[in-house]
């Protein structure tokens, strides 16, 4: 038998699919079937504030027009609050993560005077224990933030050595075996104020939990890898290949964004274009 391969598509339910999605949903799609493996669906609305029911109905119409077929069930992220939990609790547990009371204003101010400038990468450190209670006591809403400093103690050699497998390629060509180098992101969010838990951390998780061997997704996703392989090794889970695709851009040369106004699928649709006009328009092989 050939190894498993796993793919996914993985969209947040906080719009209407547009021609990005549909390309790199069909090209996990047909990543899966060319190796006679898997291809799962999985919802990932932990933002709260801004998914949607009908936007996840919407997907699940929108792909099923598209001619993609994926596993049941589907994972919904918020279904599954207390697996992200149950990583944070044994995350504290290694002091590997901290609790961070800063508003966002304040994490920016305090980027804007690091030396180095530009970067917005933010690292911090725990409160003194007596200060840490006079804010809980006094409610004041905190994330936990991943101690890089702390992982960096606990991977010892193993950090310098962290890496990643690129079978597409990243936004500067990045392919191949890249060296992981989370200290690019700073101490990322790995549970929110409001929800509890963060991107990186369910991505991880679920990713690890499905049993997923190949991440294939939008190269502007590339940054994120360097901080999940790091979740990765430390909760010993197993690195998959990634596979970043490129992204799709419209007549005047920028990128398909919800934010941009992108024609929407069922826009596409509504206009009485058919999902085998729009593979080939986007050059995805046939299905
Ligand atoms: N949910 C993420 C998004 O819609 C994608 C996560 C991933 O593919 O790793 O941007």
């Amino acid at each position: 038998m050939s190894a498993p391969f796993v793919t996914r598509f993985a969209p947040s339910p906080t719009g209407l699919l547009h021609r990005g999605h549909a390309f790199s949903a069909m090209a996990a799609e047909a990543a899966a079937r060319a190796a006679g493996g898997r291809f799962l669906l999985r919802i990932e609305d932990i933002d709260t504030a801004r998914s949607r029911p009908e936007f996840e109905a919407a997907i699940l119409e929108d792909l099923a027009w598209l001619g993609l077929d994926w596993e049941r069930p589907v994972r919904r992220q918020s279904d599954h609050l207390a697996d992200y939990q149950a990583v944070l609790a044994a995350l504290r547990e290694r002091g590997l993560v901290y609790r961070c009371f800063r508003t966002r204003k304040e994490v920016l101010d305090e980027i804007g005077r690091a030396p180095h400038g530009a970067v917005e990468t933010f690292r911090g450190a725990p409160l003194p224990p007596d200060e840490e209670a006079a804010r809980l006591a006094a409610g004041r809403p905190f994330a936990w933030r991943l101690s890089l400093d702390a992982a960096r103690a606990e991977l010892g050699p193993a950090w310098e050595a962290l890496s990643f497998t690129e079978e597409g390629e990243g936004p500067g060509g990045e392919h191949g075996v890249i060296p992981a180098r989370p200290e690019r992101a700073g101490d990322v969010v790995l549970a929110r104020k409001d929800v509890g838990v963060a991107y990186h951390l369910a991505v991880a998780h679920d990713d690890a939990l499905q049993g997923v061997t190949h991440v294939i997704r939008g190269e502007d996703l590339f940054e994120a890898a360097h901080v999940q392989r790091l979740i990765q090794a430390l909760m010993g889970w197993p690195a998959p290949t990634y596979r970043h695709h490129r992204l799709l851009t419209g007549p005047d040369g920028k990128r398909f964004a919800k934010r941009d106004k992108a024609e929407t699928l069922r826009d596409i649709r509504a206009r009485g274009v058919t999902a085998a006009a729009l593979r080939d328009e986007l050059g995805v092989p046939a299905a």
